[in-house]
């Protein structure tokens, strides 16, 4: 087969069935059904091999923050391959683009965090995380602080240690995960699982397990908690606005890291830079990954506070931990002109300013739809909750499959949105237009119509 040849649909579809086993898939439904073939993308939108036009409204896997088609970062990325395209940062070397990157991220991140240790991807940004901490309390002359306290329903990546951080039973089930050293608490679910409770007492009472697990456990077992600032895998949870507050309260009383996963808020998705300026946090570790090239190509990280990289660097001797790939030049060059283009054409300012309150304004207006019982939001994130009773919550019977089939409904109607259960999730391109918001909403009610007419309610 040349390169270059073109291929029908179909005969895509049978190669890909034949070859390529995809990410997160049942391969045998796949098979059965094809694959939804993705040939191009420009702004929001994306082409697929019969030539229909989607909108994006998943910014891909929540990382195409600036939107398709910017040739900018092509240029860069051609420009640097040409420059050098490979070296990597082992054996006292560095290059300039890794090394500026750095200096860029520390000077975005919050003033306490100036040193990146660069990864492939949030996942390995994760295991990173788990190594780190460690080391830091074996330094600290503190050996026994090894356990990380994570939440039920978190998203942490699908490597050993990511999914074993991360709380998604499913993912738990297969390959006897977690692995030691690594609890989860409840999560902040409060249209889930609140009860009749209302949600700042929820809020309260969720970040309170916190602390009841660091008694359980012994504050002298426990190197850190990690979290999410909005959980985003698990379904686009929101904390009530009495959580963080609680849980930076509790984690003020003992000695313990607080690792703030930014792999989808970071990067202007909620508004500010890092979901953690935006709650008003002050974490140890953030990993990133995502929003930091675009998705343009792949790179993660973690930003380390210098109370941790201090203590590395100064106690230290060799951190045996790398990759490859780490702080990878043609994927910094990219990473240095996306947070370009974000900065000197005031993205993130805008979503603060004008996108984030036009989309929340306008999908709020969903809740008034018959299926659906909430929706929520922050920043360009959003959840719409599927419903068979309003006012008791109750869902459909077959869990999962309304969320299902108003997703498939918006695909076949030109949008990409994803379902966690009966929950509607969406995360477009910071770079959507009030216009495009419209589309997106418009096209929602118009498949949660449709969906309400199959259901026969
Ligand atoms: N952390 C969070 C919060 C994520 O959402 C993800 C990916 N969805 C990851 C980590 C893992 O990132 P990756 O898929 O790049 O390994």
């Amino acid at each position: 087969m040349k390169s270059a040849e073109t291929l029908s649909t179909r005969r895509l579809q049978e190669l890909d069935a034949a070859h390529y086993l995809h990410p997160f898939t049942d391969h045998k439904s796949l098979g059965e059904r094809g694959a939804r073939i993705i040939e191009r993308a420009d702004g929001v939108y994306l082409w697929d091999s019969e030539g229909n036009r989607i909108l994006d409204g998943m910014a891909g896997l929540w990382c195409v923050n600036v939107g398709y088609g910017r040739s900018e970062l092509a240029e860069a990325a051609y420009k640097q391959m040409l420059e050098l395209p490979y070296y990597n940062s082992f054996f006292q070397c560095a290059h300039p683009p890794a090394v500026k990157l750095a200096a860029e991220i520390a000077a975005l991140a919050p003033a306490h965090m100036n040193r990146v240790f660069f990864t492939g991807s949030g996942s390995e940004a994760n295991d990173t995380v788990l190594r780190m901490v460690r080391r830091y309390w074996d330094l600290k002359g503190q050996p026994g602080k090894k356990t990380i306290i994570s939440r039920i329903n978190a998203y942490h990546g699908s490597t050993v240690a990511g999914a074993s951080l991360g709380g998604m039973l499913p993912m738990h089930e297969q390959g006897d995960l977690p692995i030691p050293g690594i609890v989860h608490i409840a999560q902040p679910y409060w249209y889930g699982e609140g009860g009749d409770m209302d949600p700042e007492e929820f809020g309260l009472w969720a970040a309170r397990q916190l602390e009841a697990k660091i008694i359980e456990l012994g504050e002298d077992q426990v190197a850190a908690f990690i979290a999410e600032p909005i959980q985003g895998a698990g379904g686009v949870i929101i904390p009530p606005a009495s959580y963080w507050p609680e849980i930076k309260r509790i984690l003020g009383k003992y000695d313990i890291l607080l690792v703030v996963d930014e792999v989808i808020c970071g990067f202007g998705r909620t508004g500010e830079w890092f979901g953690s300026q935006y709650y008003d946090l002050q974490p140890d570790l953030m990993p990133i990954a995502k929003g930091m090239t675009s998705g343009y190509l792949p790179m993660g990280g973690v930003i380390v506070a210098d109370r941790v990289a201090d203590t590395l660097i100064e106690h230290g001797g060799e951190f045996f931990h790398g990759y490859t790939y780490s702080g990878h030049p043609v994927a910094a060059a990219v990473a240095l002109e996306n947070l370009r283009i974000l900065r000197d054409e005031g993205i993130v300012e805008r979503v603060r300013t004008e996108l984030a309150p036009c989309l929340q304004s306008k999908i709020a207006r969903l809740a008034e739809h018959r299926l659906v019982g909430e929706v929520r939001g922050v920043g360009m994130l959003g959840a719409i909750e599927l419903v068979r009773n309003k006012q008791t919550r109750e869902r459909f019977p077959d869990k999962g499959s309304t969320g299902t089939l108003c997703r498939d409904l918006c695909v076949a109607n030109g949008l990409v949105m994803r379902a966690v259960g009966d929950t509607l999730i969406m995360s477009p391109p910071l770079v959507i237009s009030p216009a495009q918001i419209d589309e997106l909403v418009d096209t929602a009610w118009k498949c949660l119509d449709l969906a309400a007419l199959k259901l026969g309610v």
